[in-house]
């Protein structure tokens, strides 16, 4: 497959809210899917059952909000109106169920809107434990999971042993790799693994099974290393802030025009929270408990000790070599915006330079945004800061 061929397939699944891939999968194998926000959720017991993962990231620009609105107040984010619309819009009954990851006030909303509107249909709220002590939060979070294994049980209708979800770590962790893989060709050689391609290739995770997902990564890992590119004079950035209601594809691709490789981010976070191997064990539910309580990486949903918020950013610049940070962050999402003066602080502790704008899912105007990370790029690549 050329990279081409590779992308068409990513935007057409990017395009199609209507989940045509979901509703065939289904068919094809007789079995269910089960739907989760932003930003992770332990799809390997998910997959354990047999069902197929399906991440929802609102509609980005693709949907007018017609009755979405009508659900929550005017100042917050954009992303519970489209994926409400795209609930009352008959466009998610493929799911046979939707789990909400605490993440936010909106998304624990979100979830109880979600159980009034779909009564008949499977709604949980995932709790996370933000003590990570092995006693008390995974003894909690061990609860939390064993919870969902018995409802994935009970809706897929079949028995989940050890060996199930073992079986779904080993073909996660094999996801896993290869996005680390592709990270680390990105920041050795950005200009063969554009942000615009990494994000769609990334965002295809969301719908498509793991291991055809794996196989597409392969493929694009063996096509744009056959590629001619143009080595660009661009900076490189380390993008933060968009982990959970995505930009627009045409703002990711303003930014790659504006002057800027980004080298790191933390989108699609739900498919690198963890990003080592899990270890296949006797006892796979202690497994997942332990690499969430060790092995997740930090954001703004996550509890961090005081003084401890910015050092993960600056970590993420360290390995990647960055020049700098932009913070692009939902309009009105707390997580984002409450950590960021935290964030900041630490960055000019360490002289990094940084930016920062907001957007919506379905911010139409890219032009200001454009001028402003050039701008931005440019001031890098004469003066070295911004
Ligand atoms: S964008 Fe921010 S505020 Fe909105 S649902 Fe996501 S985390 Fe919550």
């Amino acid at each position: 497959m050329t990279v081409q061929e590779i992308l068409r397939q990513c935007e057409d699944l990017y395009n199609d809210i209507d989940f045509a891939y979901v509703r065939d999968w289904k068919t094809r194998h007789g079995a269910g899917a089960i739907g989760y926000m932003p930003v992770y959720v332990p799809r390997e017991l998910i997959r354990a059952a047999g069902m197929l993962p399906v991440g929802i990231m609102g509609a980005g620009d693709l949907l007018e909000i017609i009755k979405g609105d009508a659900y929550f107040q005017s100042y917050i984010c954009h992303i519970p109106r489209s994926t409400i619309e795209m609930g009352v819009s008959n466009r998610l009954d493929c799911l046979d169920g939707m789990l909400f990851p605490a993440i936010c006030d909106v998304i624990r909303n979100l979830s109880g809107m979600w159980k009034l509107l779909f009564p008949g249909k499977y709604a949980k709220y995932v709790d996370f434990p933000q003590n990570f002590d092995a006693e008390l939060g995974g003894t909690f979070y061990r609860h939390e999971l064993r919870g969902l294994l018995a409802d994935f049980a009970r809706i897929s209708g079949r028995e989940i042993s050890n060996d199930d979800i073992n079986e779904a770590i080993v073909l996660y962790n094999e996801n896993r790799r290869v996005i680390r893989e592709l990270y680390a060709l990105r920041v050795e050689r950005p200009h063969l693994v554009p942000t615009y391609e990494m994000y769609l290739i990334l965002r295809a995770s969301n719908i498509l099974d793991v291991a055809e997902h794996t196989a597409l990564m392969r493929d694009y890992l063996t096509a744009t290393l056959r590629e001619e590119r143009p080595v660009r004079d661009n900076i490189r950035i380390v993008l933060t802030g968009a982990f959970c209601e995505q930009p627009p594809l045409g703002l990711i691709r303003a930014l790659e025009n504006s002057g800027c490789n980004i080298v790191d981010d933390d989108w699609m976070l739900g498919a690198r929270y963890m990003p080592d191997d899990i270890p296949v064990t006797a006892d796979a539910i202690g497994a997942l408990t332990d690499a969430y309580l060790t092995g997740t990486v930090a954001t703004a949903s996550k509890y961090e000790e005081d003084g401890n918020k910015g050092a993960y950013l600056i970590s993420q610049v360290t390995r990647s070599g960055a020049d700098g940070v932009i913070f692009a962050a939902p309009s009105f999402c707390d997580p984002a915006l409450l950590e960021r003066p935290m964030q900041q602080e630490a960055l000019k502790r360490e002289k990094i330079p940084y930016t920062s704008f907001k957007y919506s899912e379905d911010t139409g105007q890219y032009q200001v945004i454009r001028e402003q990370t050039g701008t931005f790029a440019d001031a890098i690549k004469l003066w070295g800061d911004a």
